[in-house]
């Protein structure tokens, strides 16, 4: 384990028995439509690499960048795009790829910007959430795990830009952001 890492909440086999279940329902779900993964750049890039190894019918990908946090561990609330979509998604059926949902104010910013764009459908699958801090109220499609509320590092998710490379969901030791 990580010298940084308090304990690890989700270990690397969970994560991925847990990520081919969430890519054969999404499989079922989407046969005969004309699915368009939308990765959530930085933080859920490892899961979106994963998952789409394990969705066994044709799509898309593409690739988005939002503000979160900074190096703080609070969400501000204000969104900002860093990075846009490369194509149009009129009439294509969109599933957003997240890493985490905390207070939502992030996905339900990219949620209202996106249909905005004449989607046809626009679901969300989210790698963890923490139900406590749910504020604002959006429907997740797919949930793989829930959290507690401590800031978990790992598996895609930072601090400050680092161990995103982490193979498991941990939860970091409060002296490295305190
Ligand atoms: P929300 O807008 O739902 O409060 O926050 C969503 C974003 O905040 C996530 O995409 C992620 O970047 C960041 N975030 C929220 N909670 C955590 C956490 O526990 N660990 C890490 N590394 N990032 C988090």
């Amino acid at each position: 384990m990580h010298k940084d890492i308090k304990k690890i909440l989700i270990d690397q086999d969970v994560l991925q028995r847990r990520i081919k279940e969430l890519g054969q329902e999404i499989s079922k779900d989407y046969k005969g439509k004309d699915l368009l993964v939308i990765c959530v750049l930085k933080g859920a890039v490892l899961f979106m690499a994963d998952l789409v190894q394990n969705i066994d019918i044709s799509l898309e990908m593409d690739f988005m960048a939002v503000s979160s946090y900074g190096d703080a561990t609070q969400s501000s609330g204000v969104v900002r795009i860093i990075k846009d979509l490369d194509a149009s998604i009129e009439n294509k059926d969109l599933l957003i790829v997240e890493d985490i949902v905390d207070s939502g104010l992030t996905l339900s910013y990219l949620m209202e910007l996106l249909k905005a764009r004449g989607v046809k459908s626009l679901k969300v699958c989210s790698l963890l959430e923490k139900p406590e801090n749910l504020v604002s109220k959006v429907n997740i499609d797919y949930v793989g795990f829930q959290v507690p509320d401590e800031f978990v590092v790992g598996y895609g998710l930072d601090y400050a830009q680092k161990y995103r490379n982490l193979p498991y969901i941990g939860v970091l030791k409060e002296e490295v952001y305190k």
